[in-house]
């Protein structure tokens, strides 16, 4: 069974959990420019030609998802239209998103989304990425997390680089009530690690979470001090850090996605951290840095509340870009599959139901 399948078994007819509404507000915006340029390309549909196809690859590029990603597909899609015979726009309309949602599936079957933890002693998590992409602010509301789980958190404050930097870690160190390592802004931002290393160990913390700086004087100069940093907690901490997350602006679409090639090629990353999708209307790029990065995706961001910090699960975040296209019984003129459109249009009325319902 394909992710498009599972998506609407999982779905189908529930009730949204809080999480799934979260995901849902916030990805309303992707799946509306989705959704418009999709439906934009079939108010021109006449016929399944070499033109459509054309139009579709330039409407996946528009729509963020990465021009290999939106080539691949185009590809693909090509064949599956004429395995299925599919003539009408809503059955080519189907097979569209179908292929999008289990694309996503197929790439994304054995990721694992999850934050890795130290099995004894600290963990330590190190936050990487350009300025304004919203690193502090992902450590602000992960360490609210982690502490209302009753873990011990530590913050470090190595963004030493940035006018204000330090106090505004700092704030969120008092709002979560988590203490703050921090040195005099200018300072070496390894020095301010290491501190917060030793202290972690000695205090026996559970977790340490690692501010950096987004732009130092010059590019190398930034990759040398993330190599520094991770130096000196693999010196403190061997198998540390258990995750090195760079935090990319999903605002930015394709250019997310070019400073998550370009920070790879030095740092290895575990992990992703995806925020203002709340802002976004590229939530595409989610398909891109999968199709082309192969480093999953952990945690987005979906507001700049403290409580707006959700795991990455790749099924709620497809149902949430998708979901009109999904739930919309497309498919009635699909007669390939007459048991998928009942349960569609079935499903649609349930969520109705279920709108009232609040
Ligand atoms: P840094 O330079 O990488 O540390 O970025 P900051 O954490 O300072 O964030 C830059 C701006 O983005 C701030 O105004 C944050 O409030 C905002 N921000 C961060 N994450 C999100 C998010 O998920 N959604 C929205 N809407 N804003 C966010
Ligand atoms: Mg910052």
């Amino acid at each position: 069974m394909g992710l498009f399948d599972r998506i609407k078994r999982a779905f189908g007819g529930k009730s949204e959990t809080e999480d799934t509404e979260k995901y849902d507000a916030a990805l309303e915006k992707s799946r509306s420019s989705f959704g418009d340029k999709l439906n934009a390309l079939f108010a021109n549909f006449r016929t399944v030609d070499e033109d459509f196809f054309d139009d579709l690859e330039d409407t996946l590029i528009g729509a963020d998802v990465g021009f290999e990603t939106a080539v691949k597909i185009t590809d693909e899609l090509r064949e599956e239209v004429k395995l299925r015979n599919a003539k009408d726009s809503n059955a080519v309309a189907r097979v569209i998103v179908q292929k999008l949602v289990d694309l996503y599936g197929d790439e994304g079957q054995d990721e694992d989304n999850s934050l890795h933890f130290a099995e004894s002693g600290p963990t330590v998590f190190l936050f990487v990425g350009v300025n304004g992409a919203g690193k502090t602010t992902t450590i602000g509301k992960l360490a609210k997390r982690l502490h209302d789980q009753g873990k011990s958190v530590l913050l470090a404050a190595a963004d030493t680089f940035r006018a204000g930097a330090i106090q505004q870690l700092q704030v969120w160190g008092e709002r979560d009530d988590v203490p703050v390592v921090a040195g005099p802004e200018g300072g070496d931002p390894a020095a301010v690690v290491f501190d917060a290393v030793v202290r972690a160990k000695k205090e026996n913390a559970d977790v340490l979470l690692v501010d950096t700086a987004g732009r130092l004087q010059n590019k190398v100069n930034l990759m040398k001090e993330l190599g520094k940093i991770e130096r000196v907690i693999k010196r403190e901490l061997p198998d540390e850090p258990s995750e090195v997350l760079l935090v990319v602006d999903a605002t930015t679409g394709q250019n997310a996605l070019n400073q998550a090639k370009e920070f790879n090629q030095t740092t290895k990353m575990t992990g992703l951290v995806l925020t203002k999708l709340d802002g976004s209307g590229k939530g595409g790029i989610v398909l891109a840095v999968r199709n082309e990065l192969h480093v999953p995706v952990k945690l987005v961001g979906l507001g700049e509340k403290v409580d707006d910090l959700a795991d990455f699960e790749p099924t709620k975040f497809v149902y949430g870009l998708f979901k009109g296209l999904i739930d919309e019984p497309a498919g009635a003129k699909d007669e390939a599959d007459p048991a998928a459109v009942a349960a569609a249009t079935e499903n649609n009325e349930d969520s109705e139901e279920h709108e009232e319902d609040k």
